[in-house]
């Protein structure tokens, strides 16, 4: 509970109207896309980097927790208030400042979400190439702070290679503009540094982003196979060819069907698995490309390959796709979505490994992959009433986790690690690496209040 002095404070900075302390409204902030739940003392409605910055004055001057949202969209528990404190909201910040085509640049405020950047810098011809799967709501501010991904990170990478400069509040509430200098900048990456740092290091006011031009010509193609094996193999036998595609994504049959239910879209819903593959770049270069992937999924096995043959046609695609989230829900209230990393060739093994951990479990894992990068995101369904089938789905889990450990993989991909990955941090970093996270944590933030015991425990912060 936070005191009448410090309340007092909030609503000198803040206004009345833009602080929440009543446990009512407090509650739409305790939880964010995990499973996890825990009421922040109150909740701040940031309009500017000024109230921020007298917002970490006070939480320095007071030893208070304080944890930036976007849309809450992240899956690993990020923006979850564990040890209370303050949530400051950052969905009104939600300018697009500047695009700039001649430096193929744009500044915007954190809380633009994924999709409003992309309609903008769309009209222009170009695009921010990181889309996660929640881009309509996911905010860019929640994008750099996790680093995330997307279907185009085949090709095009991740939000750290799309980051340019930063506007960050430091934890005593002093102001910085990092990384302004132009588009390839020497010396030590600091910007690259708060990436992926999940709201540990900084409160991230505005964002200058790198576009990409959007391509003269777009192919979509469905290639359906009948085994993950065959489907997982053909991955690594497009990449192989030197094509690289701007989205690789594999879909097994819980999910296709799912969303086949859900939408009627007419997928193939006798498959095992498919592979949904998009090119882009010059029309005659990407036509020869498509060509060639017919030509590599045929003879890998795929029993049939169609390509969209209209706008319709591949937005139906990338919608079928893109509602797998939603449509699991069809079948089970509940899932534990993974976000496991294997190279890219021990991808096929890996597909089958989660799918005879479905079997050892009696559990349900419907599979989807940005197979292009070994990036699995196995989701685990399960009734939250049946501890029984919760705890089966956490052993298999771990033993995911432990698996893509062992084939030369990461913890995630793009969720990132928030609370949810925690204990695994051991498993998956050397001791150097932990303690070397720690040196950066205490420098920037000595009193650990910035978004306290996400990434690193608090244990670990504090010893
Ligand atoms: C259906 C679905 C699909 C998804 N698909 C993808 C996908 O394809 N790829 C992918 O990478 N992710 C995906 N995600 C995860 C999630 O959408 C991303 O992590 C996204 O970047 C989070 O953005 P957000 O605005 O919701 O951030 P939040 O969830 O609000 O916050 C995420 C973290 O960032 C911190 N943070 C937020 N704003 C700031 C700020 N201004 N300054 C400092 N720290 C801040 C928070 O403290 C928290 O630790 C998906 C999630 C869902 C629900």
């Amino acid at each position: 509970m936070l005191s009448p002095h410090v309340q007092r404070e909030l609503t000198r900075i803040f206004g009345e109207d833009d602080v929440l302390t009543s446990p009512i409204s407090c509650e739409a902030y305790a939880y964010d896309s995990s499973p996890f739940f825990a009421q922040p003392e109150a909740v701040v409605l940031a309009d500017s980097t000024e109230e921020i910055g007298q917002l970490m004055e006070l939480a320095t001057r007071h030893g208070i927790v304080v944890i930036a949202r976007g849309a809450g969209t992240n899956l690993s528990g990020g923006c979850v208030p564990t040890h209370g404190g303050i949530v400051v909201a950052m969905s009104r910040m939600d300018r697009i400042l500047e695009i700039d085509p001649v430096n193929e640049t744009a500044w915007v405020e954190p809380g633009v979400t994924n999709m409003a950047l992309q309609e903008a810098v769309a009209a222009h011809g170009y695009m921010f190439a990181p889309d996660p799967a929640s881009l309509k709501v996911a905010t860019i501010g929640g994008n750099v702070a996790e680093c995330a991904g997307g279907m185009r990170g085949v090709k095009f990478g991740v939000t750290r290679d799309h980051l340019l400069a930063l506007e960050v509040v430091m934890s005593d509430g002093e102001v910085v503009m990092l990384g302004e200098g132009g588009k390839y900048l020497p010396g030590i990456d600091v910007t690259g540094l708060f990436c992926g740092s999940e709201g540990t290091f900084g409160i991230i006011t505005k964002i200058k982003v790198k576009l990409t031009p959007l391509a003269e010509a777009v192919r979509t193609m469905m290639a359906v196979f009948d085994s993950l094996d065959k489907a997982g193999d053909t991955v690594s036998a497009i990449i192989a060819k030197g094509i690289i595609p701007t989205t690789l994504e594999i879909m097994d049959q819980v999910l296709v069907r799912a969303v086949d239910d859900f939408l009627q879209l007419g997928l193939p819903r006798e498959a095992e698995a498919i592979l949904l593959i998009e090119v882009d770049g010059f029309a005659v270069e990407v036509d020869r490309q498509c060509e060639t992937i017919v030509a590599i999924c045929t003879r890998l096995g795929a029993t049939r390959v169609s390509r969209a043959n209209s706008e319709e046609e591949r937005k139906n695609l990338w919608l079928a796709r893109r509602s797998g989230n939603g449509a699991l829900g069809r079948i089970k209230a509940a899932y534990m979505v993974q976000d496991v990393t294997v190279p890219r060739y021990k991808l096929p093994g890996m597909l089958r490994l989660v799918a005879d951990i479905a079997s050892k479990y009696g559990i349900v894992i419907a599979q989807m992959a940005h197979a292009g990068d070994g990036n699995l995101h196995p989701h685990l369904l399960y009734d939250p009433y049946d501890p029984d089938e919760k705890q089966r789905v956490e052993e298999a889990a771990k033993e995911i986790f432990h698996a893509a450990l062992e084939e030369g993989g990461t913890l995630t991909g793009e969720h990132g690690i928030g609370i949810e990955k925690l204990d695994y941090m051991p498993w998956a970093f050397s001791q150097d690496d932990l303690e070397f996270m720690l040196l950066v944590k205490r420098a920037l933030d000595p009193q650990m209040l910035l978004n306290r015991g996400k990434v690193l425990s608090f244990a670990m912060e504090e010893s």
